[in-house]
């Protein structure tokens, strides 16, 4: 079968078409085009779709509140979205399966059958870019809870009367272990920076990412406790360097102690980068 998944990012949609006939799934086919914020979502899906000639279904990633019936309820892609009703939308007019998920429940769920969690069936994804998305697939199956809002992992607490949160929360672990909370810790300076300069050696980079890095793994052994995973996921803009990976493994070694009777999980780099979101998209469209 050959199935489509469509990642429609802040700047570029990322087309992919996967033969799960061959050895679990292998792309054969894709194609990058850019985002037009102000675009109608539906058409452009529909447009895409045909341009790939036979295709068996049809799954679509965005970033935002995504529910269970594939209604996008709100995304920071296109401004002008609201509870718009895009599989149903886009499965009556190409008549194939369509599903639609957050665009994290993608990436996670094409780690963990193509990538760095494949073999594993309780897998965590934790992305660190601008702020933390996440997703979990437990006992085999992808968590995606009432409203299909599970795995907003970075808006759970850390510190409370913390910093405050766009969620309307104060101490979220995003606002202090994503890039926006790196550079908070660093005063300002931009994460990028902070990196550069930890890169370099330099003492005072090196004391705030060993700040913010404590601060990624008390969230991830919070998330240890809350799902048992055997393998957990690092990706995101920073979650995806190796030198950050690095030291979060080490001081997540160094951090047990609260987790008698279990082996630490697996932390894994990402492995499929700018693709994950598209992989994912196409086996959520097959039935993940
Ligand atoms: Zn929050």
């Amino acid at each position: 079968m050959r199935r489509l998944g469509i990642d429609i990012g802040g700047t570029k949609t990322l087309c992919v078409v996967i033969d799960d006939s061959i050895a679990g799934g292998r792309v054969v086919d894709e194609r990058k085009v850019p985002t037009d914020p102000r675009g109608d979502a539906e058409a452009v899906v529909v447009d895409l779709a045909r341009s790939f000639g036979e295709i068996d279904s049809v799954g679509i990633g965005i970033a935002g509140l995504v529910s269970h019936n594939g209604d996008v309820v709100v995304t920071t892609h296109l401004p002008g979205v609201r509870e718009l009703p895009l599989r149903d939308a886009v499965a009556s007019r190409l008549g194939l399966p369509v599903a639609v998920d957050n665009d994290a429940t993608c990436a996670t769920v094409a780690e963990w059958r193509l990538g760095a969690a494949r073999g594993s069936n309780n897998a965590l994804m934790v992305t660190l870019g601008t702020g933390i998305g996440g997703g979990a697939v437990i006992d085999g199956r992808v968590v995606r809870g009432h409203n299909g809002f599970a795995g907003e992992f970075g808006h759970m607490v850390v510190a409370r009367g913390g910093e405050s949160c766009p969620c309307g929360r104060r101490g979220c672990w995003e606002a202090y272990a994503s890039g926006g909370g790196l550079a908070r810790l660093a005063d300002g300076v931009a994460s990028e920076a902070v990196v550069h300069d930890f890169l370099q050696g330099d003492a005072w980079a090196v004391e705030v990412v060993m700040e913010f890095v404590d601060w990624v793994v008390l969230g991830l052994h919070n998330l240890v406790n809350l799902y048992d995973p055997e393998c957990v996921v690092l990706g995101g803009g920073l979650g995806s360097l190796p030198a950050i990976v690095e030291v979060v493994s080490a001081r997540f070694v160094a951090g047990e102690g609260g987790h008698v009777g279990r082996a630490l999980p697996r932390l894994v780099a990402a492995e499929l980068r700018e693709h994950a979101g598209a992989i994912g998209a196409a086996f959520i469209g097959a039935g993940d």
